[in-house]
């Protein structure tokens, strides 16, 4: 299955080109640890030219040339081009990100899901005419920043990157995006596919370097107008550092410890099987993953009786062999996740399913893992695992429930499972964050807003608000 191109250049003004330095870096596949693939390492003098050359492509107008229906056509293009490389694009999720062949083709499906939404709304981010009165005509125009600074992490680039560009390019801006260094192929697919469709040269730039090093870069160029950073809160706060010394705006997809709620009078087997939906897909390395699980105190052990029996009927191994959960993107991510485990065990907590990695083979897998007797002060119940890590703790009132789920940094994503309407209202109004799923985790999707509050970030991705992100507002007053 291992039959992918063995080297990938940068993409800048519409051209393949080797890092300035001639640099490279090695892309493993995380089922095996064997490197798969090198690609070219942009520097900072790489995202000079990519960013000059969106620069270019902006001032030339070659976008604002276009009617808005023309750049909603090029964007539903770039679907259908994804759509004749299913199989290769889902491969290579399954080799560089750890990815199931079957997620693989999901994220196809989704980021074509992406593309033709925002493609469709491409001629209907309308302005308004103000009355002002005789002899007077004004009007607003969603006008572009200009050049969008775009930095994605790992564990969705496809999906992540390509709905922001698209949400760029529809609104008139042109893009210069650092994929992850750990997984950055399929963006290159990506802008292959930008190439094929004829998206004019410099619109859309794709340059894979270090975080600390292109990603610093880019973030802090003098030459940029907006900011859209997917990745860590302190990743996030450096990059909003940047971007405070020249005053531009950001849209920030930060991380998540996102709790669903399960009351008494839930469907227990319901909820057991969306809540490990919502933290084992992936092996949770999503930011809106599922990774507390607040449980009342009646219904507590038959819950997590249905939540190990979830945990212990997926299997665990490549993607390429068809199991159901992969790896971890790294072995310093699996450390990560296995040193907070250790912690959770020091403070008391009890390991109910997992807590270590597969010792047998190869690879950065991690067991499904389930804590019980956790407290919401510990830090399993406080930091973010990403990866196959749920935490369960009880309660007794759904005030305190609502307290232990708002008791963190976090507010991304938040769950409810109750089968009274009233309680799942009066819950999802209280809940501190951006996104409620009422029995089922991920209800929702493209077509609905996405973000964080507090430390989990601003600004929302998906839906239409996501193109209030994109844009500026310019008034045009008029004395006829
Ligand atoms: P990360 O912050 O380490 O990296 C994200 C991106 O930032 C990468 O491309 C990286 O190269 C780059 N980067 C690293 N240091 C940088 C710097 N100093 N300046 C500029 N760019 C830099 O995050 P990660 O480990 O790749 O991803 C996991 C995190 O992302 C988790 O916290 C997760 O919750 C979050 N995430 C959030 C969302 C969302 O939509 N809210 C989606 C996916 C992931």
């Amino acid at each position: 299955m291992n039959h992918i191109r063995s080297y990938w250049k940068n993409f800048i003004g519409g051209e393949w080109v080797d890092g300035a330095d001639g640099g490279r870096i090695a892309v493993s596949d995380p089922a095996t640890a064997e490197p798969i693939a090198e690609v070219a390492r942009a520097v900072p003098a790489d995202v000079d030219r990519a960013v000059a050359a969106a620069r270019r492509c902006f001032e030339n107008r070659a976008l604002a040339a276009m009617r808005p229906s023309e750049r909603g056509d090029l964007i539903s293009r770039l679907a259908d081009k994804l759509g004749e490389r299913v199989e290769e694009i889902a491969t290579i999720e399954c080799l560089d990100n750890g990815k199931t062949l079957a997620a693989g083709r999901a994220e196809v499906a989704l980021t074509q899901r992406y593309l033709r939404y925002y493609g469709g709304m491409a001629d209907k981010l309308e302005g308004r005419q103000i009355p002002l009165g005789e002899g007077l005509l004004d009007y607003t125009i969603h006008a572009p920043f200009g050049v969008s600074a775009q930095i994605v992490p790992w564990n969705g680039p496809l999906p992540v990157g390509a709905r922001s560009v698209a949400c760029a390019l529809i609104t008139g801006n042109t893009v210069v995006l650092k994929s992850p260094e750990d997984s950055p192929l399929s963006l290159f697919l990506f802008a292959e596919a930008c190439e094929q469709v004829g998206v004019p040269p410099g619109a859309v730039n794709i340059i894979c370097g270090y975080g600390h090093d292109a990603g610093a870069a880019l973030a802090a160029h003098r030459d940029i107008d907006h900011i859209v950073f997917t990745g860590s809160v302190e990743t996030g706060k450096s990059v909003l550092r940047a971007a405070a010394e020249r005053v531009i705006p950001c849209v920030m997809e930060l991380g998540g410890k996102s709790a669903g709620i399960v009351y008494e009078d839930a469907d227990l087997e319901q909820a057991a099987g969306s809540a490990a939906r919502g933290i084992f897909h992936h092996a949770g390395q999503i930011c809106s993953a599922g990774s507390r699980l607040i449980v009342h105190r009646s219904v507590h052990d038959d819950f997590v009786a249905r939540f190990k029996a979830e945990a212990a009927a997926r299997s665990v191994g490549p993607g390429s062999e068809g199991c159901d959960m992969g790896p971890l993107i790294s072995a310093k991510q699996l450390e990560r996740v296995e040193a907070l485990c250790r912690a959770g065990l020091d403070e008391g907590a009890t390991l109910a399913a997992g807590g270590s990695r597969l010792a047998d083979r190869p690879g950065h897998f991690m067991k499904p893992t389930i804590f019980t007797d956790v407290r919401p002060r510990m830090r399993i119940a406080q930091e973010e695992f990403f990866g196959p890590v749920a935490v369960v703790i009880p309660f007794d009132t759904p005030e305190e429930a609502v307290a232990i789920a708002n008791g963190t940094d976090y507010g991304l994503a938040a769950g409810v499972y109750t089968r009274s309407l009233r309680l799942a209202h009066w819950t999802a109004d209280r809940l501190v964050a951006g996104q409620v799923y009422v029995n089922e985790w991920w209800a929702g999707g493209v077509e609905t807003p996405f973000g964080g509050t507090k430390r989990s970030g601003y600004g929302r991705e998906k839906g239409q608000e996501a193109l209030l992100g994109y844009v500026q507002t310019k008034n045009v007053g008029i004395r006829l």
